[in-house]
């Protein structure tokens, strides 16, 4: 039998396919993920550069920030899209730290790369790795400081340098939209067993070009992006008394197609003035309500719109079911499904409904509620880019802030965080011994990496500073020493109050080490038939990592 097969090439996969195996395939993971790392990297905190992204269709887009760039950025290597992975989730859990935990994941990597090399097998370092995130959680746990939901202060400043990186509002600007995203997250949190929990949902972003930056707003409501039905109809209502409607204000068109004989005019006439006998009453019906204002769902009859009208109403048609639910959330509402449903206690109230032209396009306020539990930021800047920049600006802060309210805990930044853990992860390593130690402290120096790209990127150089930091932490009272990026040197953290939420570094050394963990894990890369491009050998890795804008460095 095995005679027979001798000589014999068996083909188990299809022709065309491409196959990397054993070190190979480990090499071209780490490089790809390691070059991606790199792209994000110039990038990372408040002296980071931006990126120009350019799509297909022209569209650009201009950000600083990590999950933005990547997402843009369309990457082809199977390994390349675990680490946008790793961006979107920490965006998802956070919506902060997607560089730093990209970068991370690089890190860990490429010193595992360097580990390989000294032939220490993979699950060796997956364990050294192991064992260092359980430490390293511990130690944040010790190193972090309680955050009350009263303690504006503290959250102003954690919404600040969450901003920070942004190149949007600087200086006093920046102070008021910090104390902005801060009111806003703190008025929709909603407390349950003592535990908070914000609902980033119910807080609406609308964002136009024109004007500038500080005339970005609060308001205390929603705003939706459609007008006025009527010209007719008042533009501004004070006191508002709102119906929320699911339900057309029309004649429903019969389903199936229906013939009615009429054989003189006298019938027309009666047959028309029937239907509109039936708008009228049901703008009679919301008028009985005492409502003054109409939020439809759906849309309303030219004649339905007359009698609003008339009735002094002011109406508005088609809202996004998404809207009708921010508009009960932040007036008190009800929404009605059939007319028959609405009564005055489902109207929704507001201090204000105002229509009002803004660059040019009609939208109206729905403004003043009484403690609403829906709110809206109305981002605006000069051009749609600085817009677009400001929005996911705002949205880190609002992830940020809202993390650090449920999490309740927050730590030092500017690279302080990352140096104690890397300090203190090192003397765990030769508590361990054994291989696994080679791994912890490849962990520990792996974190490094964000204190040292902090450094770089302000200019200064960053081996004396990383020398300078790890004196300082090495010593009692040195435990928030990070980079001073404004300055170009190092300082207390806590002193400059720069303050991160706990949840972004947890995250973001749990999704990094995950990441690294599963790539490490792959020692078989088989692409089929006309997906070859992805795992390219090493030519296609070569061809990633020299799309990186920048080097890490060896150290
Ligand atoms: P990420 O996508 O990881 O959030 P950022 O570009 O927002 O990346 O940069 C975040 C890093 O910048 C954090 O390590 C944070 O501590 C640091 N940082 C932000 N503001 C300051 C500051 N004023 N001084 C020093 N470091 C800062
Ligand atoms: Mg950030």
């Amino acid at each position: 039998m095995t005679k027979a097969l001798e000589g014999q090439q068996v083909m188990i996969l299809p022709e065309g396919s491409n196959r990397v195996l054993g070190r190979d395939a480990q090499r071209i993971n780490i490089a790809v993920a390691y070059a991606v790392a790199n792209i994000v990297r110039t990038t990372l905190g408040p002296k980071g550069m931006d990126k120009m992204l350019v799509s297909e269709l022209g569209d650009i887009v201009i950000t600083n920030d990590g999950a933005t760039i990547l997402e843009e950025m369309n990457v082809e290597h199977p390994a390349a899209k675990i680490m946008v992975e790793i961006a979107k989730t920490q965006d998802k859990e956070v919506g902060d730290g997607t560089t730093t935990s990209v970068m991370l994941a690089g890190m860990l990597l490429k010193k595992a790369g360097d580990l390989l090399d000294q032939d220490i097998h993979a699950s060796t370092i997956i364990k050294g790795y192991d064992l260092a995130a359980k430490k390293a959680n511990e130690i944040l746990d010790k190193i972090s400081t309680k955050v009350s939901i009263n303690d504006k202060q503290t959250l102003e400043k954690i919404a600040a340098v969450a901003m920070g990186s942004k190149s949007i509002g600087v200086g006093s600007s920046k102070d008021m939209l910090a104390k902005m995203v801060v009111t806003a997250v703190t008025q929709v949190a909603e407390e349950r067993n003592g535990k908070y929990f914000v609902d980033d949902e119910l807080i609406k972003i609308e964002k136009k070009a024109g004007g500038e930056i500080n005339d970005t707003q609060l308001i205390q409501g929603v705003l939706i992006d459609k007008e006025v039905v009527h010209p007719g109809m008042p533009k501004s209502v004070k006191n508002a008394k709102i119906a929320l409607l699911d339900c057309a204000l029309e004649i429903e068109k019969t389903e199936v197609d229906a013939k009615i004989e009429i054989t003189s005019p006298e019938q027309m006439q009666a047959f028309l003035a029937q239907e509109e006998k039936m708008l009228r009453d049901m703008v009679e019906k919301i008028a009985s309500t005492g409502a003054n204002v109409v939020f439809c769902q759906k849309g309303i009859d030219d004649v339905a719109q007359h009698f609003l009208y008339k009735k002094g109403i002011l109406a508005v048609r088609r809202v996004k079911k998404s809207d009708m639910e921010k508009l009960a959330r932040a007036t008190g509402g009800k929404i009605a499904t059939t007319l028959d449903d609405l009564s005055s206690k489902d109207l929704g109230i507001a201090g204000e409904v105002n229509e009002r032209t803004i660059a040019g396009e009609k939208m109206v306020f729905v403004e003043n509620c009484k403690d609403p539990k829906s709110v809206t930021i109305f981002v605006r800047a000069s051009t749609d880019h600085v817009v677009s920049e400001g929005e996911r600006a705002i949205v880190d802060a609002i992830g940020a802030v809202s993390s650090a309210i449920e999490d309740g805990r927050y730590v030092t930044g500017g690279g302080s965080t990352e140096l104690e853990l890397s300090v203190q992860l090192a003397k765990y390593a030769t508590e361990i011994g054994g291989r696994e130690q080679l791994a912890i402290q490849a962990f520990a120096e792996s974190l490094e990496i964000v204190p040292r790209t902090l450094a770089e990127n302000a200019g200064m150089d960053a081996i004396d500073a990383l020398v300078n930091l790890r004196a300082k932490h090495k010593k009692e009272g040195g435990e928030h020493f990070g980079i001073d990026v404004h300055n170009s040197t190092i300082a207390d953290m806590k002193a400059l109050g720069v303050f991160e939420p706990l949840k972004v570094k947890t995250q973001a050394i749990a999704s990094a080490y995950e990441a690294a963990k599963m790539l490490l894990r792959i020692d078989d890369m088989i692409a089929s038939k006309g997906k070859s491009s992805g795992t390219g050998g090493k030519g296609g890795a070569g061809g990633a990592e020299s799309g990186g804008a920048g080097s890490m460095g060896d150290y």
